[in-house]
């Protein structure tokens, strides 16, 4: 059945079949198709429009799908607006659209759902629907319980679905898709679906709400809380304790005698402190920077004892020997007394590891009653490191210098800078130029940590640095410091370390007594020699600590009478013997030759070979040699060419022969010009077939026209020659002044011979054969 009837567009609302709403309409068509249908039969035909925000829909912004309902009552509301109560009849849509003025006309038609039964599967959804919808209101807290009510008293499908769909919260896509299902069972389907899709999401928003107010509800609680603290605490008299706290910061900082900078600048982190509400998550940052400030020494110094004689006698009492390095400490203690101020050159030593490079800047400390700390520098790469993060860094804390003020408790310390050469750098920052501005007396005066954005004064600071080498400080590092090098010691000298030193410290640090011990001198030579390869004496001393510990659970074990360590009997303690130097070669040979070298443990000898072979003229060097001794084989060879007459060779002797030049010993780093005479004179020997002297070692480097320039490590070089047997040894004529260096127990056992030229080189080393 078709019939005309004024329309009236919904905006944001779907009417369904039986039931009863009420809605406002404002619009002039609207309500003249209201006046319309209170003129005939009161029937109107409501439709969702598509988009809720149009004023003037046509026929193509409205749902056609929609309901036949009746007007129950008008209520003419102020500013033209009327209240309509309506009930839903039945689906219906619209044919055709026959006029828009004065209000909006259609020719509708109504729709006729599939009949069904109410079946049990349909009695089921129903249910399932029920209990589903229950869950719902509740959720939405919103509906009225009336409606679920109401609904248990509905049993027919039919409506019963429409009511549901009706109070439904969804998308008006939804309900108008839900409008449209014209089979009763599937719209049941439909709204369980979208009934448990909806439980679920509100689910999930009610846990997430939850979650957020808890975290509220915790906070709100604790301020609560704290603020009924505090109204008692001053009820009892007592003051709050943050109060105190303030209190005592200003009273600590006022006590300090802060330069004006700092203490302005703690006041004002004092202030921010005070204002910020309880339990603000910044307080502590606050406060940890406030309890740095208060822990450096910003005014604390110690008194200076610069008593030239009570130093030497520190220094003298806590190493042996090191006369040389203990007479520039002394100048250098001195020329501070006199200008009274720190000013000058840092000092660095340099030298292998385990010389007491560490030990002697602590007694530099004790000598001048200073407070000591040292700081490693192996491996920084990160500016941070020395300098500290700004504050804005999560975490964030001064550098290792203001660190290490602090551990020192006084602003005039010796710091101790080790391993200066091994500083690195990197994208994060180049610590060497911090490190500059660490030791440069123009600048340290107002040395700026990143974290504490204040100067601190470390122009009193006596810095000293140590390093292995020379060669890897940063020169504008290495510029500013005064180099003391502290090369290693002789066999002599560690047994006296040994003895004097080491020993009595060991034994007092293990419990040992001197009547219940006799550790002979021929048992410390063993442990240098044979179990220990080092220029110092730090495993030197770690060896005689294993044989103490031995010692003395033999003496709590056993309490036998004296013990005694020998030479005959070390090995029981130490197991078999770890080094063994390479001593002289029992015979002179054919294109041997004993070369010395320099190493981080020292000086050892290297055995230099060369042989001669049929070939097309090639060099060929083996033994893992750097580039740069490769090359000064090459001079030699080039050397020897040029001079092939003199040397009896044929013009073109290497024409047809292959030179090899090899470099035993792997374990021995081979690098450096130094090796060039010996290997020089090791291809002379093979190519002239002339023995070397079994008891002669050089060092030297070669140049083309054959002169031979100095070279470096004297000292450590002979004393491995000496270690060796060697009887001669031949160096650079410019060497001779760095023989002073080497003791005289050493120097009387060996000849020594400068040379200038190759030519005397090879005078002095080859055998002539009888
Ligand atoms: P470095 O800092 O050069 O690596 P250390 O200062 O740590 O070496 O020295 C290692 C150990 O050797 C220390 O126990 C030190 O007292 C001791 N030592 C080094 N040289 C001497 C010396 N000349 N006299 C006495 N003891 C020394």
């Amino acid at each position: 059945m078709r019939y005309k009837l004024p329309i009236i567009p919904l905006r944001g609302v779907v009417v369904f079949p039986h039931i009863v709403i009420n809605f406002d309409v404002g619009r002039k068509k609207s309500v003249m198709a209201l006046d319309e249908a209170m003129a005939n039969n009161q029937e109107v035909f409501l439709c969702a429009q598509k988009d809720p925000d149009l004023d003037e829909p046509g026929a193509e912004d409205l749902y056609t799908v929609g309901t036949i309902a009746k007007i129950k009552q008008v209520l003419k509301l102020p500013g033209d607006i009327v209240r309509v109560m309506a009930e839903g009849v039945k689906r219906g849509h619209i044919v055709s659209i026959t006029g828009y003025d004065p209000f909006i006309e259609g020719e509708i038609e109504g729709i006729t759902e599939v009949q069904r039964e109410k079946d049990k599967e349909i009695e089921a959804l129903m249910r399932s629907i029920l209990k589903n919808f229950e869950s719902y209101q509740e959720y939405l807290n919103q509906m009225t319980p009336y409606t679920v009510f109401n609904l248990y008293s509905i049993d027919d499908p039919y409506k019963f679905s429409d009511t549901v769909a009706s109070n439904l919260s969804i998308k008006i896509e939804d309900k108008q898709n839900l409008l449209e299902i014209l089979d009763v069972k599937e719209r049941l389907e439909n709204i369980l679906r979208i009934l448990s899709r909806e439980l679920d999401i509100l689910e999930m928003e009610k846990k997430i709400d939850d979650e957020v107010k808890n975290s509220i509800d915790k906070v709100q609680r604790d301020y609560y809380l704290r603020e009924q603290l505090r109204a008692i605490k001053q009820e009892l008299g007592e003051e709050a304790e943050d109060r105190n706290e303030i209190d005592e910061y200003r009273e600590k900082l006022e006590s300090l005698n802060l330069h004006d900078e700092v203490k302005e600048k703690a006041f004002k982190e004092l202030n921010r402190l005070e204002k910020m509400p309880y339990g603000s998550p910044e307080a502590p940052v606050i406060r940890t920077y406030l309890d740095w400030i208060l822990d450096l020494p910003w005014s604390v110094s110690t008194e200076d004892r610069l008593d030239i004689q009570e130093a030497k006698k520190i220094l003298d009492k806590d190493h042996y020997g090191l006369s040389k390095v203990k007479d520039r400490i002394l100048e250098f203690l001195a020329v501070r007394k006199l200008a009274n101020h720190m000013k000058g050159p840092i000092l660095c030593f340099v030298g292998p590891p385990g010389v007491g490079k560490t030990s002697l800047g602590m007694s530099i400390a004790k000598a001048m009653n200073r407070k000591f700390v040292r700081m490693s520098l192996g491996g920084i790469r990160d500016e941070a490191e020395i300098r500290g993060h700004r504050r804005t860094h999560v975490g964030a804390l001064p550098g290792r210098i203001i660190n290490g003020l602090k551990l020192a408790g006084s602003n005039n310390p010796v710091f101790l800078l080790d391993e200066i050469d091994k500083l690195g750098s990197d994208f994060r920052g180049d610590p060497a130029s911090a490190l500059l501005e660490v030791l440069d007396p123009e600048q340290n005066t107002n040395f700026r940590d990143h974290y504490l954005e204040l100067p601190f004064d470390l122009s009193n600071v006596l810095f000293i640095t140590t390093a292995n080498t020379i060669e890897t400080i940063p020169s504008p590092l290495l510029d500013r410091m005064e180099v003391i090098s502290l090369p290693g010691y002789t066999e002599e000298e560690k047994v006296q370390i040994a003895l004097r030193y080491l020993l009595p410290k060991q034994m007092e640090a293990n419990g040992l007594r001197k009547d219940q011990l006799n550790f002979t001198e021929g048992a410390i030579r063993r442990i240098i020699n044979e179990y220990t390869r080092e220029a110092g004496v730090r495993s030197l001393e770690r060896t005689i600590a294993s044989v103490l510990r031995k010692v003395a659970r033999k003496v709590v074990e056993e309490s036998p009478e004296n013990i005694r360590v020998t030479a005959q009997n070390i090995e029981t303690y130490l197991g078999v013997p770890r080094f063994k130097y390479e001593k002289m070669d029992e015979m002179d040979r054919v294109g041997v030759v004993r070369g010395l070298a320099y190493t981080t443990a020292g000086g050892d000898t290297l055995s230099i070979e060369a042989t001669i072979m049929p070939g097309k003229g090639s060099l060929i060097l083996t033994g893992q040699l750097g580039d740069v001794m490769k090359e000064s084989a090459q001079a030699g060879l080039s050397y020897i060419r040029s001079r092939s007459e003199e040397l009896g060779l044929s013009n073109d002797f290497y024409r047809d022969i292959d030179i090899h030049i090899h470099v035993p010993e792997g374990a021995v780093p081979k690098d450096g010009p130094s090796a060039g005479i010996s290997m020089t004179t090791a291809m002379i020997s093979a190519l002239t077939k002339k023995p070397v002297s079994k008891d002669i070692a050089m060092t030297g480097e070669i140049t083309l026209t054959g002169r031979v320039l100095p070279i470096g490590g004297v000292k450590e070089k002979v004393l491995a020659a000496h270690r060796a047997g060697i009887k001669r040894v031949i160096l650079p004529f410019e060497n001779k002044k760095d023989l002073d260096d080497i003791p005289a127990s050493v120097r009387k056992d060996i000849t020594f011979n400068f040379v200038k030229t190759i030519d005397e080189v090879i005078k002095l080393a080859m055998v002539n054969k009888k």
